[in-house]
């Protein structure tokens, strides 16, 4: 059984209220800079699921995961800007999408997996933009004038693609995030939008206690990342998300702002290569992770070498909720 702890999202949401997210998008000047960029972020968002074996150095910087994928993709778009246009992702040949994501545009050194999968994706989501919207993603936003909700809503038209139709909305909500606050589009009714669950927030959600695992033998498998069925991985995914509704109402914050705050934990205090940084586990000074960390980077938290979440969360104070982790399958949601 599976269990929302009411109480304990409403603690996560006060502790949260010490953290505020950072601008994380420059401004587009122009209406054809908003309309290239709304088509950029499209694309990008299409191949954002299971990038953990994204790794590498781009302009000094050692990155992984989403850091890479979005630093890799913008130096790509700075090189040709009318790369991320349905004309041209529909025609992208896996070499390409190989050098794309490499250090030094070197396709033998690309660390990203599944290369078929993502080239599949990514056409198919040009040939149908080029099919029903003129191959823009502006003429989406266009159509249903800014508004999520309803049969004509952004929420439904995205859900026509292969990459965007997850039940649970994970790529929808991250791209309407990132389009929102970095006001390509302005959006009507941003209440609609819910958290995009991945991992990370699976992971955080289930180590606080907000969402709760009463079966023994699932506890278990979740512990030593062990075989998890489709329908529990769906059922904790589903928990998470209405922990999250619990979470926006009680908070008063966007769902950009908490997500970013839940899911920058999640890569860097609460990551799943080590062990969390809180509770007594936190007394080695200063945090290894200080230099990398994107927490501290995308927010005002004066990390003081443990997590915000630090004494409300259960895995701070009980090391049964700290060896959870969220549940792994394969998957492109998420
Ligand atoms: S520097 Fe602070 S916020 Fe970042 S991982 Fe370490 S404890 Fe967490
Ligand atoms: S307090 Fe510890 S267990 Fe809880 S979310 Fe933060 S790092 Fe993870």
């Amino acid at each position: 059984m599976i269990i929302i702890d009411e109480t304990q999202c409403r603690k996560v949401a006060e502790r949260l209220k010490i953290v505020k997210v950072h601008e994380l998008f420059p401004e587009h000047p122009t209406r054809e800079e908003k309309r290239r960029r709304a088509d950029f972020w499209f694309y990008v968002v299409v191949i954002c699921h299971q990038t953990g074996s994204l790794q590498g150095e781009i302009e000094g910087k050692r990155l992984r995961g989403w850091d890479y994928l979005s630093l890799a993709a913008e130096r790509a778009y700075r090189m040709d800007p009318n790369l991320f246009t349905a004309e041209r992702i529909w025609k992208l040949h896996p070499e390409e999408l190989k050098q794309l994501f490499s250090d030094r545009l070197d396709p033998k050194t690309s660390t990203l997996d599944r290369i078929g999968e993502r080239l599949h994706l990514l056409r198919e989501a040009a040939l149908s933009l080029l099919q029903w919207y003129k191959g823009d993603v502006w003429e989406l936003y266009e159509r249903c004038d800014g508004s999520l909700s309803g049969g004509t809503g952004l929420l439904n038209l995205l859900s026509q693609f292969e990459a965007y139709r997850d039940p649970l909305r994970k790529k929808t909500s991250l791209l309407l995030m990132i389009l929102w606050a970095s006001k390509i589009w302005m959006l009507k009714d941003l209440e609609a939008l819910r958290f995009p669950v991945d991992n990370h927030l699976m992971r955080v959600a289930l180590r606080t206690g907000m969402v709760r695992v009463e079966d023994e033998g699932l506890q278990g498998r979740l512990k030593k990342s062990g075989e998890i069925r489709r329908e529990e991985e769906q059922s904790i995914r589903e928990a998470v998300q209405q922990a999250g509704d619990l979470l926006l109402a009680t908070s008063g914050r966007t769902v950009f702002e908490l997500d970013t705050i839940l899911w920058q934990i999640g890569r860097s205090c609460c990551f799943s290569e080590h062990p969390p940084i809180c509770g007594p586990r936190a007394t080695v000074h200063p945090c290894f992770k200080r230099e990398t960390c994107s927490l501290i980077r995308d927010t005002d938290y004066p990390c003081p070498d443990a997590c915000p979440l630090d004494g409300t969360c259960f895995g701070s104070l009980d090391e049964t909720y700290a060896l959870l982790n969220e549940p792994k399958v394969e998957t492109h949601y998420y």
